[in-house]
């Protein structure tokens, strides 16, 4: 006799899992992996992250460590060798670190969620971006809080407007959310605006949660400012980061936060409640890939800068589209608007007929909230070959459409 599957369908579930999103590139990252199953070919401009190889030095050292036997648990905020190098690694950027006020993780991610849970309680108000990297929402919700968003659109550069965010302050706001570079726009907050917004949380006695993990790639000379640079942010930041993008290890999981001092301990025992701690040869290649030779990031951001220049030269080039050079980030943030609008469709729709009829993965701008209506995100994550004949289609497609 066949047995069926068994189901789950009576069993009910905590109405927090209701307010948890997803993350659209992988949705569509799998969508556009069954279509080639099917043999189809596609494009992938899709998913953030960098098509280079983890570095070989990186690798060893992970080897080495475990076939050192570095194979029990650790302490869960991380080995002090590691935060010992990220200290050293966040100090030559001009922001104060100690070891002690760090706590590794598996990836950058926990670090939001730990922050979320740690500071809001239900019904407190976090003031995240939009668009934005659709964890900060997921967070926010998952604690019991509401996101308040924020606009960022590309009159401003992308900048956050301080007046518009002082403007929506209430008594219950705990969390002020920043990212720079930022996904999905590459826009990168400028020191004079940074200045501004640690004025507004000092006054308002917010947290900030600053998340730089794409601090690396900036296109425009000077160095990412930091707001935990600033007079009296430091002891009122989180500062996330993590290896995934700067060092092409998004699979290995790891990344970490600086905390303001008391708190990393507190924090460490989200984490040894949570995972227990990251592997110890995770770390290991962390710690080569910090103090190992930096040439396999300069020749990265190197090519990302050339990608750069070829995607936003060949999208300001599509009639309908508007385009600028992102300042930072590895993302182009095309405004389609002239032609969802006159075609009647949404940016989703958009994205839809690309990777359906012309075999393009990318995303629409509403994977990172509203406010992305009528832009499209594209990911430097692919050759500069297989750029140029995506973006020759995405000409193609967009010849087919009124504008
Ligand atoms: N923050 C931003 C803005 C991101 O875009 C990402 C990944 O795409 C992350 C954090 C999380 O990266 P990870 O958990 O791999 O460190």
């Amino acid at each position: 006799m066949p047995t069926s599957a068994p189901t789950a369908a009576h069993i009910p579930l905590a109405a927090r899992l209701d307010d948890l999103r997803t993350e659209s590139a992988f949705v569509v990252l799998a969508r556009a992996k069954e279509l080639e199953r099917q043999g189809r070919q596609i494009l992938h401009v899709e998913i953030g992250e960098p098509d280079f190889p983890t570095a070989p030095h990186i690798v060893e050292a992970a080897v080495r460590a475990l076939h050192d036997g570095e194979t029990r648990y650790g302490p869960a905020g991380g080995l002090l060798d590691l935060r010992v190098a990220i200290a050293n690694h966040l100090t030559s950027f001009g922001i104060a670190a100690e070891p002690d006020n760090i706590v590794v993780t598996p990836g950058s991610k926990p670090i939001l969620f730990y922050a979320a849970l740690a500071l809001l309680e239900h019904g407190d108000e976090a003031l995240i971006p939009d668009p934005a990297y659709p964890i900060y929402d997921s967070a926010v919700r998952f604690a019991g809080a509401h996101p308040i968003t924020y606009r960022l659109d590309s009159s401003n550069d992308f900048s956050p407007d301080v007046d518009a965010i002082a403007a929506s302050i209430t008594a219950r706001t705990r969390v002020l959310v920043l990212n720079t570079p930022q996904n999905p726009t590459g826009g990168v907050i400028d020191a004079a605006r940074l200045a501004a917004l640690a004025e507004l949380a000092i006054a308002n006695d917010l947290v900030v949660i600053v998340d730089e993990i794409y601090r690396p790639f900036n296109y425009d000379g000077a160095p990412v400012p930091s707001i935990t640079t600033l007079p009296g942010m430091r002891e009122r930041c989180i500062l996330v980061d993590g290896f995934s993008k700067a060092y092409a290890m998004t699979g290995w999981r790891l990344g970490f936060g600086l905390f303001p001092a008391p708190l990393a301990p507190r924090f460490a025992l989200l984490a040894l409640n949570d995972h227990a701690c990251v592997p110890a040869f995770v770390q290991r290649a962390g710690i080569a890939a910090l103090t190992g030779t930096q040439e396999p990031l300069r020749a990265m951001i190197a090519e990302f800068a050339a990608r750069r220049a070829l995607v936003a030269e060949r999208l300001a080039a599509i009639p309908g589209v508007r385009m600028r050079a992102p300042a930072g980030a590895f993302y182009a943030f095309p405004d389609v608007s002239a032609i969802t609008n006159a075609s009647g469709i949404t940016a989703a729709q958009l994205a839809d007929t690309l990777l359906q009829n012309f075999g393009v993965a990318l995303l629409p701008g509403t994977a990172f909230g509203a406010a992305g209506e009528g832009h499209l995100r594209l990911s430097f994550s692919a050759s500069r070959i297989d750029l140029d004949r995506a973006l020759t289609i995405v000409a193609r497609c967009f010849g087919t459409l009124p504008h």
